[in-house]
């Protein structure tokens, strides 16, 4: 029950020589459980689409729907991940996996158990106390997705999420998304630049133009791989 809609999203902004058209009329849908990545070349107007669905953003025409509903902006219906991490400097990992249920007041005990069963599914048990200073950048990343999943959201929304790390972590953490989604079925939104990852972890490719903010494609990858 978690269809994503974007329905004929168009953004224009007022630049300082005139207006910029971002988007122009994009509409494509995400089904449950479906992983559909986002890649085009900078300017395309990813970060511009990824906001509006998020709904940090409105655009100047078009919508976007969670399961019939507008979305109005972040709430728990919605996991996010940025490139930068964004974690919370002066709370431990656990408490900044533990936010959104502190949020959505998840009593105490319950939020405990919950923090140390995410931790476990990104790789990072044992590392509850420590802060994000103390940990590498894929560390960081997985704080990141563990937070995100905690309200148990409808939709994961990832823009850039690996951007900031190096190859051979980028592999290991895209190969840990892969499993995290398998595990837990969830419909998730990935925007890259990274044709090659786009490729490798989406179900369903959007591919955006050059020309700024339309939509070129939309392929399906024929990929064999379990499901949930
Ligand atoms: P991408 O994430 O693919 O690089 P963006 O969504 O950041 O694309 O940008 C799409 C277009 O909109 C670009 O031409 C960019 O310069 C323009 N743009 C983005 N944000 C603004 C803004 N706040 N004001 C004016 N133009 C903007
Ligand atoms: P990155 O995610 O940046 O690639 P790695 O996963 O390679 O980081 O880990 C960097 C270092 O952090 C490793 O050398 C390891 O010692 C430590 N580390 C990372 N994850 C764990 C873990 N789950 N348990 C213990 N140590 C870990």
């Amino acid at each position: 029950a978690d269809r994503v809609a974007i329905d004929d999203v168009s953004m224009v902004y007022d630049g300082s020589n005139g207006p910029v058209e971002a988007l122009r009329e994009v509409s494509f849908a995400v089904d449950p459980g479906e992983f559909v990545t986002i890649v085009g070349p900078s300017g395309c107007g990813k970060t511009t689409l990824f906001r509006i669905i998020a709904g940090l953003q409105t655009p100047t025409e078009g919508e976007v729907r969670l399961d019939g509903d507008v979305i109005d902006g972040p709430g728990p219906d919605l996991g996010i991940v940025f490139q930068e991490y964004h974690l919370f400097p002066w709370r431990t990992v656990s408490g900044n996996v533990g936010f959104g249920l502190e949020q959505d007041g998840t009593p105490a005990p319950e939020r405990r158990e919950r923090v140390e069963q995410l931790l476990e599914t990104v790789g990072l048990d044992g590392f509850g106390d420590t802060h994000p200073k103390d940990l590498s950048g894929g560390m960081k990343q997985r704080v990141a997705l563990a937070r995100a999943l905690a309200p148990d959201p409808d939709l994961l929304l990832m823009d850039e999420p690996f951007g900031a790390v190096d190859a051979q972590t980028k592999a290991k953490l895209q190969e840990e998304l892969l499993d995290v989604w398998t595990e837990t079925g969830k419909t998730v939104l990935f925007v890259t630049h990274d044709i090659e990852e786009a490729i490798k972890l989406g179900d369903r490719v959007v591919v955006m133009d050059r020309e700024p903010g339309r939509v070129q494609e939309i392929v399906d990858i024929d990929l064999e791989r379990p499901r949930s």
